[in-house]
């Protein structure tokens, strides 16, 4: 099968505490993947080794067929794999569009303004506040923008860590439009929650994560 992402047997300690124990998650192209588990399940954990942000061991890892094992997070970045962290951080004294811009100027990508128009297309509310100061926008403002940051690196797969966490019932109903409508642009979603009320109707497969452990809902 053709996978975005394929992970079979990930370890993660962290100070010698085993975290995560032999994790195997796949995340076919163009599909979206929840992984669903409650607070300290492990969810940001599993994120942050995909990205290279934590130590890990595997007897598999790999991305669109290339081992991804040991890959430093700019390299990622450059194979279009990006992460959406839970704590979305933009630069409070920078315009909306200099914070989206950020990881293109760190990593360089050919085709910035492209992308950067794809973005506003996909939600054009940004592009209307695009020169506003993050310090300005609300919090649901910016995490549209946190989002939209995500996605000038993420044309292939892209990690979504609880992005509805906090976010009140209007704009949540505007991100599950948005993040609805990204497989039709070809990407691969991985979609964490603490339970299944936002991606319930959103994805394609379900895995659900408790103490470390992930398994796949297996359909009726
Ligand atoms: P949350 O939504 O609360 O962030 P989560 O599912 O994302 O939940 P993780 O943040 O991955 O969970 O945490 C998984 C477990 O690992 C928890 O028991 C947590 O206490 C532990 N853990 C995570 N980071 C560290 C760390 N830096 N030092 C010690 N323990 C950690």
């Amino acid at each position: 099968m053709n996978l975005a992402l394929d992970i079979q047997s990930l370890n993660v300690s962290i100070d010698k505490i085993p975290i995560l124990r032999d994790v195997s998650i796949s995340v076919p192209k163009g599909k979206m993947v929840a992984l669903i588990g409650r607070n300290g399940a492990g969810k940001t954990t599993l994120m942050r080794a995909i990205m290279g942000l934590l130590p890990s061991k595997a007897a598999h890892m790999t991305a669109d067929g290339q081992n991804i094992g040991k890959t430093a997070p700019h390299r990622l970045a450059a194979m279009g794999i990006s992460y959406l962290p839970e704590d979305r951080r933009l630069i409070p004294s920078l315009t909306v569009e200099e914070n989206i811009l950020m990881p293109a100027w760190a990593n360089h990508i050919e085709d910035t303004r492209k992308r950067l128009e794809w973005t506003y297309e996909l939600m054009p509310e940004v592009a209307q506040f695009r020169s506003r100061r993050a310090l300005q926008l609300s919090g649901g403002q910016q995490k549209l923008v946190a989002l939209a940051r995500a996605l000038m690196m993420g044309q292939k797969l892209i990690l979504l860590d609880e992005p509805f966490e906090g976010v009140a019932p209007v704009l949540s109903r505007r991100l599950t439009e948005v993040i609805g409508r990204l497989r039709e642009h070809g990407l691969s979603v991985i979609l964490s929650e603490s339970d299944d009320t936002h991606s319930s109707d959103l994805v394609d497969v379900v895995f659900r994560i408790e103490r470390g452990v992930v398994r796949a809902d297996v359909e009726a």
